[in-house]
Parts: structure tokens; C-alpha cells; sequence
């Protein structure tokens, strides 16, 4: 399988790229974003061979379409050793959970189970396996440099602590994440995990990043990277969870089934549009946002429109003011016309010809949006009526997805609801949610202690200059060739 960039460019300069070239690569030279020459199709016979497989081997029938040069006997130890009950939790690692009193056929589908208790693990911990083995292959190193207000940042550590050739600098706002977030990063004491505590806000962390990046030459000699959200190989491992809901809500073929997906930078979603266009038998696909709903005003009118800047919510994992996996959407919606992605994606924001944004009908999406009250009172009412917790996230795709079951309901297509993340990760706003009765979030027994574990992490001031003297004298050694 080869790719291609969604602003045209097909080649690199050693020819066609397959999936170990971009495996290390964010945006392609051109600007664009990855995607393969074509997509897979899987049809009614393979989905049956699949029912029944456990998630690792599922995981790697997936790949397996996708990635042509790491052989198949070495790629199915990789997804075997990434999707195991002791990282995930539970032996089918995406669990199906009815939530029959909310509705009629709707379920959450757990993808929250992982180290740091968000969805981000899912594929972050594959990357982690991928980046190492490649490394291995290559005998070279990467330094991966991110910016951080959360979620990404722990499961990208989480996913590449201990690992050989790679070491993580993270750029954090000293201060300003969750009690939480901040005990599950800086807790981490592998010597190849660097925590760097920004005098700022977000803003500044990623401003440091950019400024880091634009300089090639420091970006070649220390071999920096990225494991940002436009990442194909994550993109691909979302793929998979699309797959196991389906299983775990069907019986057999002929069925069909909906999603409901917590949307920032439209990479959950994105995966689920790729398994409905490989054929998986996806009815809708229901886009949910916060407050910061640039993806909503698209689906309902059409016109994608940058903001200025994203407000901060009560779901602050989808506090985006622009989507940067949205590009992969249009390039199929307008039937992969380069020149026409480039232009609308240059000129920032755009509006679609009415005949081309009816086309969104076509691919399954409906879109809505949650306020933080909307949120506070469907973590309300799952707690009253299902006695179970969820998350702010978690919540906006519920109300949304009632919202959509309620209005255009679509009788024996089960909907599935993804839980992107664990209640305990928002503990202050469960409380707001739920009241000071109720009791404290669960959480798994090996996190107990987390906030009391011993600390490490480096301040720094807001300056691209201090970060790039310390990854100097911190840069990790080549992995040595396997
Ligand atoms: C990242 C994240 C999202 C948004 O996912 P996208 O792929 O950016 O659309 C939603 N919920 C949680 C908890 C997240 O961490």
C-alpha cells in the first residue's frame, strides 16, 4: 500500500511512499496529510471470517491492509503485545456496555481503559510499539517534542516510556492541568521521559514547538518529531475500535450500526468515516462538539470557519478553533481533487457549493453541539437512570446522540456512544454534575496513589531557546540495530 498527500503530492524523493516512511512523518512536505492510494475494501465474508476475533488479531487483519513493508508475522507480535488485558483492562479491551434505560439499543463502547484513561491510548501505545520496532530497523533515534494541555501529552509518554532510540520532551503549562493529568505525567520516572513545566499557558507550549520545528537545521541534527493528532499510523489504529463496536453490537451480517464520537481535531471521527468507506456497515456517524463548534457549523451549513482562538470548556480535550484532521475529509468529499483541498485549506476557512456539502448526507455524519449545563445535566441523568458515571466528554456525544435517536430515530440500528474518557479524569466537574453526596469516581486500583507518587519534571520559561539547550544535553542515543 502506498500514500499520498491530500494536496497532491504522491512521491517522496526516493519514489511512492509506503507506511514505515510516513510512520515517523506528521504533514507531508507539500503541507497535506496522508492517506492511502486507495482504501481497502472489506466485504460481508471477511466481516464474518472477523466476528469472534480478539481485538490484537482483529487489529492486525486491519493493519495488515494497510502496511506492506514490516513483515506480517512481526507486525501481528506488535499488535498482540499492545492490546493485552494488562494495559487495557479487560480481555475484549473495547467493551460494549447497554445503556438500556437512556434508550433502545444504546450502548457506550469503552475506549478509556488504558494507562492514562482516555481514548488516546488506543492508539498511542500501537505508535509506541511501531516508533520502537522501526527505530530498531533503521538504528536511528527520535526525539519527540509536544506541546500538551492534557490528554495527549500523558498518553504519549505513557506510550513510549522505556522504549529504546526514542525519548518524549513535553511541553506542559506549569499549573494549569488537573491535579490528575499532571500527577499522571509528571509521576513518570523513565529516563527517557522529559517533563518540561512552561512559565505560560498553552498557547506558549505550542508556540515553542513551532519555533523549535522551523529551525531544519536543529530539527535534523537532533532528529525531532511529532505524535500529533494527524499522525496516519494513529488515525489507523482508531480504525480498529470502529470494527470491534460493531461485532460486540451485532449478531450477524445484514445489520447495520451508528456512532456517536466526542469531536475536537476530527481524528475519532475521521477513523470512523475510513471503516464506513472501507464498508464496515456504519448507518450514521453522529459528530458531537463542546462549545468550540467549528466542526458543527460545517456539517449544518457548509461553511468551515476557523476561529480566532478556542474558549475553554468543561470538555477541554475538544477546545479546538480549527480541526487538523479535517483536511482528510474533504479531499474525499470533493472526489480527492488536490488543487481544490489546497486551495480551500490555504486560504483557512471556506464555504462548499450547496450540491457539494450534501454530500455530508451521503456519508452518514449528522452533526450537534453541547454546552457545559447540557453536559452537567446528561451526567446527571446517566448517573440517575443507568447508575454509572461519565466523563464531560463522554457526555457531550451522549446528549447529542439522544438528540439524534430522539429526532430522526432509525428503529434496530444500535447506537454506540464512545467513552473517551474516565470520570476520575474530571473529578471537579462530576462534582458540579453530581453534587457533593455522591461518591468519589472509580478508578483502577494501580492509580490509587497517584497524586502522592514522587514528582519529575523541569521548569522552564516561556522561550524556544532554553528548550532547545536542554534537549541538547537530554536527546536520547540511536537505538542499535536489531
Ligand atoms: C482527544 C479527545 C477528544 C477529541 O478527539 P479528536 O480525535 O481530536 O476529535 C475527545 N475526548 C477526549 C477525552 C479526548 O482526549
Amino acid at each position: 500500500m502506498k500514500y499520498l498527500s491530500t494536496r497532491g503530492d504522491a512521491t517522496g524523493a526516493e519514489g511512492p511512499r509506503s507506511f514505515c516512511d510516513i510512520l515517523l512523518e506528521g504533514l507531508a512536505p507539500d503541507g497535506g496529510l496522508y492517506l492511502p492510494v486507495q482504501l481497502p475494501q472489506v466485504d460481508a465474508a471477511t466481516l464474518a471470517r472477523w466476528r469472534g476475533l480478539h481485538y490484537a488479531e482483529l487489529a492486525f487483519e486491519i493493519l495488515r491492509l494497510f502496511i506492506d513493508d514490516i513483515p506480517p508475522a512481526d507486525l501481528e507480535r506488535l499488535c498482540r503485545a499492545t492490546y493485552t488485558e494488562s494495559v487495557f483492562g479487560t480481555p475484549q479491551i473495547t467493551p460494549l456496555r447497554p445503556l438500556q434505560p437512556l434508550g433502545d439499543g444504546l450502548f457506550l463502547q469503552a475506549l478509556s481503559n488504558g494507562p492514562t484513561l482516555a481514548f488516546k491510548d488506543m492508539a498511542m501505545q500501537l505508535l509506541g510499539a511501531l516508533f520502537e520496532y522501526e527505530l530498531g530497523r533503521r538504528g536511528t533515534r527520535l526525539n519527540i517534542l509536544g506541546a500538551t494541555s492534557g490528554d495527549t501529552g500523558s498518553a504519549a509518554e505513557h506510550a513510549m516510556r522505556g522504549k529504546r532510540g526514542l525519548a518524549v520532551f513535553m511541553l506542559s503549562p506549569a499549573g494549569r492541568m488537573s491535579p490528575f493529568q499532571q500527577a499522571q505525567m509528571y509521576s513518570l520516572q523513565d529516563a527517557n521521559i522529559h517533563n518540561l513545566a512552561v512559565d505560560g499557558v498553552f498557547d506558549d507550549c505550542q508556540d515553542i514547538v513551532k519555533a523549535v520545528s522551523a529551525d531544519l537545521a536543529f530539527k535534523r541534527r537532533w532528529q525531532i518529531g511529532t505524535v500529533n493528532s494527524i499522525n496516519w499510523a494513529r488515525l489507523l489504529a482508531q480504525v480498529v475500535y470502529y470494527f470491534a463496536g460493531y461485532f460486540q453490537a451485532t449478531t450477524g451480517p445484514g445489520q447495520r450500526v451508528s456512532f456517536a464520537v466526542p469531536s475536537g481535531n476530527f481524528g475519532n471521527l475521521c477513523a470512523g468515516h475510513l471503516a464506513r468507506m472501507m464498508g464496515l456497515p456504519i448507518s450514521r456517524l453522529v459528530l458531537a462538539t463542546n462549545e468550540n463548534d467549528v466542526l458543527d457549523e460545517f456539517f449544518r451549513t457548509g461553511t468551515y470557519r476557523v476561529r480566532a482562538g478556542a474558549v475553554e470548556t468543561s470538555s477541554p480535550s475538544m477546545d479546538i478553533s480549527r480541526a487538523s484532521n479535517f483536511e482528510r475529509f474533504v479531499f474525499e468529499l470533493l472526489g480527492r481533487d488536490p488543487a481544490r483541498t489546497r486551495a480551500l485549506f490555504e486560504g483557512g476557512s471556506f464555504t462548499l457549493a450547496p450540491e457539494e456539502h450534501r454530500r455530508c448526507a451521503g456519508f452518514g455524519i449528522v452533526s450537534g453541539r453541547s454546552t457545559h449545563a447540557d453536559r452537567l445535566a446528561t451526567m446527571r441523568e446517566v448517573w440517575a437512570r443507568c447508575g454509572l458515571m461519565v466523563d464531560p466528554h463522554t457526555a457531550c456525544g451522549l446528549k447529542v446522540a439522544l438528540e439524534v435517536m430522539r429526532e430522526h430515530p432509525e428503529p434496530g440500528v444500535p447506537m454506540i456512544v464512545l467513552e473517551t474518557a474516565q470520570p476520575a479524569k474530571f473529578e471537579v466537574t462530576l462534582r458540579e454534575a453530581l453534587g457533593p453526596q455522591a461518591p468519589a469516581p472509580g478508578r483502577p486500583p494501580a492509580l490509587q496513589d497517584l497524586e502522592s507518587r514522587p514528582r519529575r519534571c523541569t521548569p522552564m520559561p516561556a522561550d524556544a531557546a532554553a528548550v532547545k539547550r536542554y534537549i541538547e544535553t537530554h536527546a536520547v542515543a540511536s537505538a542499535a540495530a536489531a
